[in-house]
Order: structure tokens, then sequence, then C-alpha cells
């Protein structure tokens, strides 16, 4: 399709009419790949039953793609400069809203109940702005929006980070925090030369479908401080870092050794063997015994 906007000479035009240089600061790399974007649009299984929230639109190039098989598309982009933009080069699709709003300021809650309460199926896509990558991802997940999918260009390395598994090199307290609601896998790699201008890092596109069995945790607040706690100093054991967390009085000690052993880990593993169901069954014991 010649119309389409992540081409290298339509993206070139349109910054050019409207006299836009990217800006760094707001992290903004626009895709010129058409293919890459419908690959996207793929994982996300998205169709007419989908109501999509895309986070940072640009110029469209993505937003245009999912409107093509979307029911309905919600896009926030923080940058005035775009808008009058996406007014134009969106205007052959009538089912795109555009809101211009901080996405980190948003009150979900409230977003949900104006647009979301009728949605069949809320499906996240976005080439994130890389300078909050974490925070965005985490805002969504610790609301209480019903997303059932998420897929997301993101820093290959902060993706293997998110999608890690114990016993790895990647695998800390933000894949525990991530895949303690959704299963995350790599879906594919993506190189720099897709972009305009390119990024200093390579890209990955990452898919988080929601867990069909929530993992078994009674105190959340305990669970993460735990799973924090595990991973401040990666190469000491399990049992040094939650002394150093939660102190080394001997009532303490006592507590937290019944509760290892209760909980039928091996104090002298490091945190960074444990899975995130072990982790919950520490978190439980702890809680039972008022850590
Ligand atoms: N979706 C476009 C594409 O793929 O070509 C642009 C992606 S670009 C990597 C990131 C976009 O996020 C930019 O349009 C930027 O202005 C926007 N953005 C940055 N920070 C944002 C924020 N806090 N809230 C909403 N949008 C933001």
């Amino acid at each position: 399709n010649h119309k389409d906007i992540a081409t290298p000479n339509r993206t070139k035009e349109i910054l050019q009419t409207y006299n836009l240089s990217a800006k760094k600061s707001l992290g903004q790399n626009f895709i010129i790949d058409t293919n890459i974007l419908k690959n996207i649009v793929e994982e996300g299984d998205v169709s007419e039953r989908t109501t999509v929230i895309e986070i940072g639109p640009g110029i469209g190039a993505l937003t245009e793609q999912l409107a093509k098989q979307a029911g309905r598309v919600i896009a926030f982009e923080i940058d005035d400069r775009l808008l009058p933009v996406l007014e134009d080069t969106l205007s052959p699709y009538n089912n795109i809203e555009i809101i211009h709003k901080d996405i980190l300021n948003v009150d979900m809650e409230a977003f949900y109940t104006s647009h979301l309460k009728e949605a069949e199926e809320i499906v996240v896509v976005a080439n994130l702005p890389y300078y909050i990558t974490t925070p965005i991802i985490l805002r969504f997940l610790e609301s209480n929006l019903p997303v059932d999918r998420m897929v997301l260009m993101m820093q290959k390395e902060v993706a293997s980070r998110l999608s890690a598994q114990a016993s790895t090199k990647a695998y800390g307290s933000l894949s525990i925090a991530v895949q303690y609601y959704m299963n995350a896998e790599v879906a594919f790699t993506v190189p720099k030369t897709v972009f305009m201008p390119q990024p200093n890092v390579d890209s990955a596109i990452i898919k988080l479908s929601r867990k069909s069995e929530n993992v078994n945790v009674v105190d959340e607040k305990l669970f993460f401080t735990l799973t924090r706690a595990a991973f401040v100093q990666r190469r000491k054991t399990l049992w040094n870092n939650l002394q150093v967390a939660f102190g080394k009085d001997p009532m303490m000690k006592e507590k937290m050794s019944e509760g290892i052993l209760q909980a039928g880990i091996d104090p002298k593993r490091r945190g960074e063997t444990l899975t995130i169901e072990e982790f919950a069954r520490l978190s439980n014991a702890f809680s039972q015994l008022n850590i």
C-alpha cells in the first residue's frame, strides 16, 4: 500500500511538511518499515473485537496498521506538536481516538469508566518511549485494567529481563514484577535500521499474556518486598539478603529461619535461583509468622 505512513519517504515528507524533528528527550524513534508493523499487529491478535490502547502514536505509523484490524484504537500522545500531524495522517480512519496526555499521569480507573467498560477485549500495543519502558508497563500491570495482552517494542536487554526465567543472568525482581501478572515471551528482535532516527540500541518485541491462574500470594506487599530484597546483592545467599532486609534481631532471625524451613527452601541458595512460585511460598510462610 503506497499510502502507508511507515515508509522512509512518507515519514521524511511528513516531518518536513510539519517542520518537525524527532525529540530525543521523548524517546521519538519512528518506524519506517510496514512489515515490522504488520508483524507487531499480528502478534497482538487484533480483530474487530479488540480495543487497542497505544502509547505514543508519533506520526501514526503503528496506529494506522492497528486501525485497519481493530474495532477501536485509543492512543495517548504527550507531544502537542504531533496532534495536528496525527489529525492529518490518520484522517482516513474513523475508529481512532487520540488523547493528549502523559501516559504516566492517566487515571486508569477513570479511563476505564469513560472508555473501556464496554470493550470485549483490551490489548495494549506500542513502540514504547524507551526512557520510561518499565514505569509504563508496571503502571498498566498494577492498575486494575483488565488488559488481555500487551505487545511492546523495547530495548532488547529490557525485553530479556522481563521474560527471564530463574537461574539466568537476566532474571531479577523486574522479571518477577511482570511475570507475577503475565506470561512473557520475546516474539522477535528488531534491527536499528527500521527506525528514523536510528536508536543506539537493538530492540525486541515482547508479548505479555494474562496468566490463566494467578500466583497464590496472601500479602502482595510482602511478596514484592521479599523479591526485591532477595536480589539486592545477587551473589549473596537468600539468607544473607533477607537478614539485611528484615533485620538481625534474634527473634526475627528465628522467625525467618522457621519460615524458610516451612517453605521448604534451602537458605543457602541465591535469590536468583528461586522461581516465582517459590517466592510466593516463602512470602506466604513469612506472612503466616507475622513477618
Ligand atoms: N508509534 C510511533 C512509531 O512506532 O513510529 C512512535 C514511537 S516513539 C518510539 C515513542 C512515542 O511516545 C513518541 O511519539 C513520543 O512522543 C511518545 N511519548 C513519549 N513519552 C510519552 C508519555 N509519557 N506519554 C505518552 N506518550 C509519550
